[in-house]
């Protein structure tokens, strides 16, 4: 749909002067009474940091709410793309190398896969894309830029060792992405295992297991011996046929860069998973602050591509400089433009202005809700389980206008670097309660705009909760 420039301005949230101005750096000359095209307006929008769906402008940073508008009838089936986390040693790496051993597309190049940071396996007829890079780090990271990488997650628990730590952290990641966990209890092989006593522990963390009524498939597997992998494709397969992934080969790409790294022959060189539309080899795309023209794209058997379709991990040539891990790249027609949206974004970041980047506070919560936000998400960390509790408890109890609180996580201890990365990747704000933050991650949390608030009463966190909640509470300079 075609739009006014004014209109597109105040739905921006910019002025009319500021829009022609952006609009001739893209090289559209226009006056504000005249109307630009959908293509046009999503590259303004796209270039301040937005993405359009149904009128309605959202950040891309937050890719979690980024729906591509395309027509249902343009929509086919795409592979699922699966993450594998777990406490360390429970066996994620083994896991990938044996699924990516067994299970590689039949046929091609030998069967030999290198290591990309993704890659692809079929099972009955149907690709599975796998993130190669196991652990939690690499998903929040990712998510933290804004990249929703992520369809279902594996989590790995060790039969013989249950729920550690990192298993904890990583539910919560993925329950905070709101994405589907598959539990593969591993280490089957081993005398000392019991799969019982993991389905208990996981029980309490919403991840009931099918089995006993719950939602959660479970499968049995040995990584190392090779056993229930099968079982556990299938699962897979199951999910994403419920899940039903689909997204619309037909459009420019856009997706996400898995890693990156310099080759001394062929420049940089990137791993990236294409979320819709097709990318071609020639496309000049926009890759978080760098540009390039895709050169050669090849899969993780180093197969040469011309194309790669949604849900597709590529490796590609091309780019001028090293894109990060998490970044968003787009597809776009024209070469000059992709170069400007580039370079601003350079300029900007060097003006240290990509670091603004709209996070959660509790001053902007109101206008969050405003614009369609339901919840304020916290983080509680208090100094005993009592406290918190009680704290939880009361403020998952307030209900303004149909404004809920969202706890992700709340646990006994220091307000650690951890916190803040799961507060930044899911906008959160993290409440300490008798706790406090050292220095450094108070730091870390300023850089990354996480909000930490510190209270020692019960009563003054939930009221204060309550006024931002009703907006009233007062801007803090
Ligand atoms: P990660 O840290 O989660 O990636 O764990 P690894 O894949 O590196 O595995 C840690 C250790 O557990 C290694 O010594 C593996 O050989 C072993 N391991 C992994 N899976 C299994 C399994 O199914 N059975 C047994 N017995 N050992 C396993």
């Amino acid at each position: 749909p075609n739009m006014k420039v004014s209109e597109v301005a105040e739905s921006l949230g910019i002025s009319n002067a500021e829009i022609i101005k952006k609009l001739m750096q893209l090289g559209v000359m226009t006056s504000v009474n005249q109307s630009i095209d959908r293509d046009t307006i999503e590259l303004v929008a796209l270039d301040m940091g937005f993405e359009i769906q149904d009128e309605v402008v959202t950040d891309i940073t937050r890719f979690d709410e980024m729906k591509f508008e395309d027509d249902e009838k343009d929509l086919i089936k795409r592979a699922p793309i699966v993450t594998v986390m777990g406490h360390v040693d429970h066996g994620k790496t083994t896991l990938l190398d044996t699924i990516r051993h067994s299970r590689v597309v039949q046929g091609e190049a030998g069967g030999i896969t290198q290591h990309i940071g993704a890659y692809q396996v079929e099972r009955n007829g149907e690709k599975i894309t796998f993130i190669d890079t196991p652990g939690h780090a690499a998903f929040t990271e990712m998510r933290a830029r804004g990249a929703k990488v992520t369809d279902i997650t594996v989590l790995v628990v060790a039969a013989d060792d249950g729920v550690m730590p990192q298993t904890v952290e990583a539910i919560h990641h993925a329950q905070a992405a709101n994405v589907p966990i598959i539990v593969a209890v591993n280490k089957m092989d081993k005398p000392s295992a019991n799969p019982d006593h993991v389905m208990t522990e996981l029980s309490n963390y919403n991840l009931l297991p099918e089995q006993w009524g719950g939602k959660t498939p479970y499968v049995e597997v040995s990584a190392l011996k090779g056993k229930g992998i099968d079982t556990l494709l299938d699962v897979i397969q199951l999910v994403s046929e419920i899940e039903d992934y689909k997204a619309n080969p037909n459009r420019l790409a856009t997706g996400t860069v898995v890693e990156a790294r310099l080759d001394k022959g062929r420049g940089v060189v990137a791993t990236m998973i294409v979320a819709n539309g097709t990318l071609k080899v020639g496309d000049n795309i926009v890759c978080g602050n760098t540009y390039g023209k895709i050169r050669t794209m090849n899969d993780d058997t180093k197969k040469r591509l011309t194309e790669a379709i949604p849900s597709q991990p590529v490796e590609i040539t091309g780019l001028f400089d090293m894109p990060e891990a998490g970044d968003i790249f787009v597809s776009i027609v024209d070469e000059r433009q992709a170069r400007q949206i580039a370079e601003e974004r350079q300029a900007r970041q060097r003006e240290g202005e990509l670091q603004k980047q709209k996070k959660a506070s509790l001053n902007t919560m109101f206008a969050e809700a405003e614009a369609g936000q339901k919840e304020l998400i916290l983080i509680i960390k208090g100094d005993t389980q009592g406290s918190i509790e009680a704290l939880k408890g009361s403020l998952e109890k307030i209900n303004v206008e149909g404004l809920h609180v969202n706890v992700i996580r709340s646990s006994v201890g220091a307000i650690t670097e951890s916190d803040v990365s799961l507060a930044s990747a899911s906008n959160a704000i993290i409440i300490g309660f008798n706790v406090r933050p050292t220095s450094a991650v108070r730091e870390n949390a300023k850089q990354q705009g996480v909000e930490i608030r510190l209270y020692n009463i019960i009563y003054k966190a939930i009221e204060e909760i309550e006024a931002a909640l009703n907006g009233m509470l007062e801007p803090e300079f």
